[in-house]
C-alpha cells in the first residue's frame, strides 16, 4: 500500500518534471565536496567554491589533505561557514588517509552499512551528507533525506510529524521496489527519487504549500496543511 503510493508519486513527479540529472559533478570526489559545502547555502555559492578550488587544482583527496586549513577556507569562503566547511573537509580527507590510503577506490569492498557508519563517525558529517556522499558519489542504494522529503510525505500523510530522519530514510528504503534486487536500479530509482523530492519542495511544497498546479496535487485526498 504505502509502496504503491510512493510508486505514484514518483510517477508523477517523473512524468511532469522528467530526469534531474543528479548530482553534478565531473568526479567522485567533486560529489563529495559538494555534498560537505551544500549544507546551509545554495548551490550557485557551492558551484563558486567549487570553480575556485578547480582553478587552484586543488580538487582532489591527496591536494586537499595537504593544503593548510586556512588557505583551504579561503577559497571555500563563497559557500558560507568557510572555516567550519574548511574544517569538515579536512575532517574527510583525513579519514581517508588514515584509514583507506587516501583512495576512494578502496572503499569499493566495504559493506553500505559499515561504510555509513564510518561516514557518520567523521565529525561534521551528518546523516544527510553521508547519504548524499553514498548515493550520489558512491553508488549505493541508500534513501537521502532533506526538508522537503520530510514536508512532502508528512503532507501526503505518509509520516507522523514527529518523525526523525532514520523513520523518514526506512519509509522510502523498505517500501520501494527493491524487490529486482537490482541494486543498479534502486540506485538510479533512489537518485532520481530525491531530486525530484527537491523540485517539487522548491517549486510547489514550500512552507506554505502551492497544491494548484502541483504534480501531486491529483493526489490531495489524504492531504495535511
Ligand atoms: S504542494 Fe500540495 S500537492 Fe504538492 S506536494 Fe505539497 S501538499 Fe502535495
Amino acid at each position: 500500500m504505502i509502496g504503491e503510493q510512493l510508486t505514484e508519486i514518483y510517477q508523477l513527479l517523473f512524468e511532469r518534471f522528467g530526469p534531474q540529472h543528479w548530482w553534478p559533478g565531473d568526479t567522485q570526489f567533486e560529489i563529495i565536496t559538494g555534498a560537505i559545502l551544500t549544507q546551509n547555502t545554495s548551490w550557485a555559492n557551492v558551484e563558486k567554491a567549487i570553480a575556485n578550488l578547480k582553478s587552484a587544482d586543488l580538487l582532489s583527496p591527496e591536494k586537499l589533505y595537504h593544503i593548510d586549513v586556512s588557505q583551504l577556507a579561503e577559497l571555500i569562503r563563497p559557500a558560507g561557514y568557510y572555516n567550519i566547511k574548511a574544517k569538515r573537509l579536512k575532517n574527510f580527507t583525513n579519514w581517508l588517509f588514515e584509514n583507506y590510503d587516501g583512495k576512494l577506490s578502496n572503499l569499493q569492498g566495504l559493506d553500505t552499512e559499515q561504510l555509513r557508519t564510518e561516514l557518520l563517525s567523521v565529525k561534521g558529517i551528518g546523516r544527510e551528507t553521508a547519504d548524499s556522499i553514498l548515493l550520489y558519489a558512491l553508488d549505493r542504494p541508500v534513501f537521502v533525506v532533506d526538508a522537503y522529503t520530510a514536508r512532502v510525505a508528512f503532507r501526503h500523510e505518509l509520516i507522523e510529524p514527529d518523525a526523525d530522519y532514520e523513520q523518514l530514510r526506512d519509509l522510502f528504503q523498505s517500501n520501494l521496489p527493491q524487490s529486482t534486487g537490482c541494486l543498479t536500479a534502486d540506485t538510479k530509482l533512489f537518485n532520481e527519487y530525491h531530486a525530484l523530492l527537491v523540485k517539487v519542495g522548491k517549486e510547489f511544497c514550500r512552507p506554505k504549500a502551492r497544491c494548484h498546479g502541483c504534480p501531486l496535487a491529483p493526489l490531495d485526498s489524504n492531504k495535511r496543511e
